[in-house]
């Protein structure tokens, strides 16, 4: 049943993100507890601060990957690349519940990136 397993998936994805939710918003605690560091190159605090905010910055990207992935299974469209409209593989789905991309535009999307060029916003696809 199609709809079932859309609502197991959309369970999986709210459980995931309620956990990012509690993790970003202890890491955010922390960092605001460490205000008053003294800002010394080299300084351990700031290290362990610059540290927590890459950190946290990880922890958002994936939980707005997560909540466009439950929004595509609001829409129906849940395990089909959002960027040339082919199913996603069940593996891939496995193991990154919250892949909106195939593997192929995935690797597409890095390489872009990597070349900063890429516009994360479905419309600047043409779409
Ligand atoms: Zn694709």
């Amino acid at each position: 049943m199609a709809v079932e397993k859309a609502n197991q998936e959309n369970e999986v994805l709210l459980a995931e993100r309620q956990k990012l939710l509690d993790d970003i918003e202890l890491l955010k605690e922390t960092l605001r507890g460490e205000v008053d560091i003294d800002v010394d190159e080299g300084d351990p605090d700031v290290i362990e601060r610059e540290k927590s905010l890459a950190l946290l910055s990880t922890l958002e990207t994936r939980l707005a990957s997560i909540e466009d992935a439950i929004k595509a299974i609001g829409r129906g469209d849940y395990g089909i690349c959002q960027r040339c409209g082919k199913p996603i593989s069940a593996e891939r789905l496995a193991v990154k519940p919250e892949a909106t991309l195939c593997i192929t535009c995935q690797a597409e999307v890095e390489r872009l990136k990597k070349r900063g060029v890429y516009a994360p916003r479905r419309s600047s696809w043409g779409m």
